[in-house]
């Protein structure tokens, strides 16, 4: 489809850089056979007045014979000309077409890209549920034990695709830009991520341990809010028991650090590029059961933070714990 757009627009821009130069060329022919008619008549109109009728015959026709030797020799140099501009404005037309199309090709390969891992994503639970409730279905003895055990495990599934919904929407939405950017304490953004997230660490006998500094910058609290959840929300997930996390907010020169230290399993180093990918998992959170996410959180993360002119990185290897850190500019 991109293949004959691209020679769609390359006959287009060819056709104008050829009508153009057509026009010249037109125009640079009448005008330079009329400067060399001007020449010739004046020639022979102050040689007629020295030369005998026979001389003056001989000089005219050599004169007009010169005169329509040129205008071809001009023809043919205007035409050479033309043939030159079809074919470097051909190549130069087919690279322009390519690079203006270039980024239109990429968004709706990444706008394709998205549905297909999206629909991939939603098919595992779907399918789960479907199964469970044909087995149930096709069990005439099934008790009512049975019968609200199917509905629990129902429930699990839905709130799972209910997660990965609000999740790829959070992403869609996202466009880059932060519609109305307001002054934004970072101190108290944390405190409400951690609050956020207070009872799952409890849960783990998870502590977090807090060392933030006064900081203020510009954007969106909310969206803030969820990025370091997200950040503090992985670390706890990825800890073991009776762990420590910490968040520590400090200023370096322009730019507010916000950085989430957990003692948990790690990443391997080959695996770190890719975590910011959406969908991407790591083996091990994989082959957990449960616990997991759909690998949207970090590619939101990294969104969040870039919307923000901000930049976020991770320092971590297996067994030795993470860190992940957010630059954000100072307000
Ligand atoms: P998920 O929802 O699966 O947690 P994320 O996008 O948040 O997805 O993270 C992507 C992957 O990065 C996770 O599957 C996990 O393997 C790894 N990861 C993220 N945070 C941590 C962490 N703090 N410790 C270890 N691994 C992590």
């Amino acid at each position: 489809m991109f293949h004959s757009a691209a020679v769609k627009l390359t006959l287009w821009y060819l056709a104008i850089m050829m009508a153009i130069s057509l026009i010249f060329s037109g125009l640079l022919y009448r005008v330079s056979s009329a400067e060399l008619e001007r020449g010739v008549n004046h020639q022979v109109g102050y040689f007629n007045n020295f030369l005998t009728p026979d001389d003056f015959n001989n000089f005219y026709s050599l004169r007009e014979q010169q005169l329509n030797q040129d205008k071809a020799r001009l023809k043919t140099n205007l035409l050479v000309f033309n043939l030159l501009v079809l074919v470097s404005g051909g190549a130069a037309s087919y690279w322009l077409a390519r690079r203006t199309l270039a980024p239109i090709e990429d968004s709706l390969k990444s706008q394709s890209r998205f549905a297909a891992d999206a629909s991939h994503e939603l098919r595992t639970p779907l399918t789960a549920i479907q199964t469970e409730n044909e087995v149930a279905l096709r069990n005439p003895k099934l008790t009512k034990q049975q019968a609200t055990d199917l509905l629990k495990s129902n429930l699990e599934e839905v709130a799972k695709l209910k997660n990965l919904s609000e999740g790829l929407l959070r992403l869609a939405n996202n466009d880059g830009r932060i519609k109305n950017p307001e002054l934004v304490d970072l101190k108290h953004t944390l405190n409400q991520a951690v609050e956020r997230q207070a009872k799952t660490a409890e849960s783990k006998s998870i502590k977090i341990s807090q060392k933030l500094v006064d900081a203020k910058t510009s954007g969106d609290p909310d969206s803030l809010t969820e990025l370091f959840s997200i950040l503090i929300d992985n670390a706890i997930k990825y800890s073991p028991l009776k762990t420590t996390i910490n968040v520590e907010l400090s200023r370096h020169g322009k730019e507010f650090q916000v950085r989430i230290k957990d003692q948990g399993q790690g990443i391997a180093a080959t695996e770190l590029p890719n975590i910011f990918d959406r969908f991407y998992r790591t083996d091990s959170s994989r082959s957990r059961s449960g616990g997991g996410g759909y690998g949207l959180g970090l590619a939101i993360a990294k969104k969040i933070t870039q919307a923000h002119h901000g930049h976020i990185n991770v320092a971590s290897a297996p067994d030795k714990g993470s860190t992940f850190t957010v630059h954000l500019p100072a307000a």
